[in-house]
């Protein structure tokens, strides 16, 4: 069978301790289109590693079949560290707990001195650049070097996918309707990522601001045409997309198989597997700029107790929820939270309990929030 399952260590974290992280590559080495899938990087978001295990037994079939035609790559768990973050009982996963933060933040710059490391290199011929380009990154992350476990992890994901054709990062929301996050220059040639899906929405951001894991291989190229676009043709030959497999409770075996098998559509709709994946199903949303979608924080601290519905269509004004004091006096105190944008209800809190400044609701809009103008994802 065309399948290599690898184990990429992560040194260890405390005395006594090992993680690794665990790699099933398809098809050969070099091949055309690379793709590369990992899933649950925010170690607590399920549903992306319940569609990975349904996604590899797709694509261990179509290896065995001889079906497999670029190089696919896929990480069914991300965050090794994230998945062994259980505290008195709760499991978290998000942040690293010895201080580096959001695990999708803050990820390494491909950037950097890359237009002195293409310097005298690149041609008019697009094709080229693209290689050239792309050794250059390789270059640069050959010199990089990681202390932390978390570093480590973060360098040893980004060594997988650096060079790949479609880079996708599977999570999910809090309570949420599919959806998913995209470059805008990638739509609508990749938009049927999105119908396979059947997302709800698309989100398109040029530059959150923020060093996501799909930014990390997407950005260095757009960064470099700004730089020397006038003079030579850089494309954006890596397509990145960041999926929200709608909520943390959306997991059982019956989703999985339905987003893997969305998945595996998409891979040979884009040349990664042969077959036929037929028509994509029709849009279910256009994309929409990310900072015309508010996210709402209650300024008060309580118990939340919503008055809209995943989907629910509302208004600048409309009452979305209220945040109820505990301990209040009198049983009217509570905090009454409207929406500040005409949209629908993307995402709201699983959770009921709530602090000042909590993230409660995504509405999505389709005009630009000009308090949405700096960095757009938040810690
Ligand atoms: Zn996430």
């Amino acid at each position: 069978m065309n399948k290599v399952v690898e184990r990429v260590a992560l040194g260890g974290f405390s005395a006594g301790t090992q993680r690794h992280l665990t790699v099933h590559r398809y098809g050969q080495r070099g091949a055309r289109p690379k793709a590369y899938i990992q899933a649950s990087l925010h170690a607590d978001e399920i549903p992306g590693m319940m569609a990975a295990h349904h996604l590899l037994g797709l694509l261990d079939k179509a290896a065995a079949e001889g079906k497999v035609v670029g190089e696919i790559v896929v990480v069914p768990a991300a965050n090794p560290i994230g998945l062994a973050q259980v505290v008195n009982g709760y499991h978290l996963g998000r942040y690293d707990l010895v201080g580096d933060g959001n695990f999708n933040r803050h990820w390494p710059d491909l950037f950097g001195d890359l237009p002195a490391l293409v310097e005298g290199k690149l041609t008019q011929d697009e094709t080229a650049n693209i290689a050239t380009i792309r050794a250059a990154i390789g270059q640069r992350l050959d010199g990089m070097t990681a202390l932390s476990e978390t570093q480590k992890l973060k360098l040893g994901l980004t060594r997988l996918a650096y060079d790949a054709d479609i880079v996708l990062d599977v999570h999910c929301d809090d309570d949420s309707l599919m959806h998913v996050y995209i470059p805008p220059e990638h739509w609508p040639a990749y938009s049927d990522l999105a119908a396979e899906l059947e997302a709800r929405a698309c989100l398109t951001s040029a530059d959150s601001g923020s060093f996501c894991f799909d930014e990390t291989f997407y950005m260095p190229w757009s960064k470099l045409r700004q730089a020397v676009g006038d003079k030579f043709p850089i494309p954006s030959p890596c397509f990145v997309a960041t999926v929200e497999l709608r909520g943390q409770a959306d997991v059982s075996d019956e989703l999985g198989a339905q987003d893997a098998a969305a998945l595996f559509r998409f891979l040979q709709r884009h040349g990664a597997i042969a077959g036929n994946p037929g028509e994509a199903p029709a849009l279910l949303c256009e994309a929409t700029p990310l900072d015309a979608t508010d996210v709402v924080q209650t300024p008060a601290a309580g118990i939340l107790a919503y008055k809209v519905a995943l989907g629910d269509k509302v208004k600048a004004g409309d009452h979305i929820a209220d945040v109820i004091d505990p301990m209040a006096d009198a049983a009217s105190a509570r905090t009454r939270i409207v929406a500040v944008n005409d949209g629908f209800v993307l995402a709201k809190r699983l959770h009921k309990l709530v602090i000042a400044g909590h993230r409660i609701a995504k509405i999505v809009g389709t005009q630009s929030l000009k308090h949405r103008q700096a960095k757009l994802m938040l810690e």
